[in-house]
């Protein structure tokens, strides 16, 4: 009989790994209790290509695309990628903190990026997700809750309303709810 193969130091034993340069060390202390689901496409509504595996990683050419110059220089990250396709990158520990959410607040809490693992949905905000997405991202969910304390689970947009909108009206919400079985109140 398999057993599944553990996680090792914040690291999903499945993803493909690729570590950003761009994390730090959580405070001490730091409970980790809530996920934060966000998306991402370079440019734009462009599935793909490597360029979010590229910008995670500082490599992304700036001069390759109009779109890029405003991404010129930012130093982001997130713990998870989950293609169109359901194929699931990492490229930071989860016990480590990563640079996806910027100026936030949730659950009475500053700084969301100190205690919180965040995840990317290759796609846009307002255009719909893939089957594979879901599929993926419940199975990431669940794993993640087996390992942190997760009490919440909210978009980016309820983190920092107003001023990021992702993954928006297109992600489905009451889907992901009943393919958990996190408590209800887990969701905004
Ligand atoms: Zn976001």
């Amino acid at each position: 009989m398999a057993f599944p193969t553990p996680w090792q130091q914040g690291w999903h034993p499945d993803a493909t790994r690729l570590d950003s340069p761009n994390f730090g060390p959580r405070p001490a202390q730091a409970c980790i209790d809530l996920i934060v689901i966000h998306s991402i496409s370079l440019p734009p509504g462009q599935y793909g290509g490597n360029e979010v595996q590229a910008l995670f990683t500082n490599q992304l050419d700036a001069s390759a695309h109009p779109y890029f110059e405003q991404l010129r220089g930012l130093q982001v990250s997130a713990h998870f990628y989950i293609r169109r396709d359901g194929q699931l990158w990492q490229f930071v520990s989860c016990d480590d903190r990563a640079w996806h959410a910027g100026a936030s607040h949730y659950r009475g809490r500053s700084n969301c990026n100190d205690d919180s693992i965040g995840i990317e949905l290759e796609g846009l905000e307002g255009e719909c997700f893939e089957e594979a997405q879901y599929m993926q991202l419940a199975s990431l969910c669940k794993a993640i809750r087996a390992h942190y304390p997760i009490a919440h689970v909210a978009g980016h947009e309820h983190i920092a309303p107003g001023r990021k909108q992702d993954p928006g009206p297109g992600f489905d919400w009451p889907r992901l709810v009943a393919t958990l079985d996190f408590p209800h109140q887990c969701f905004p």
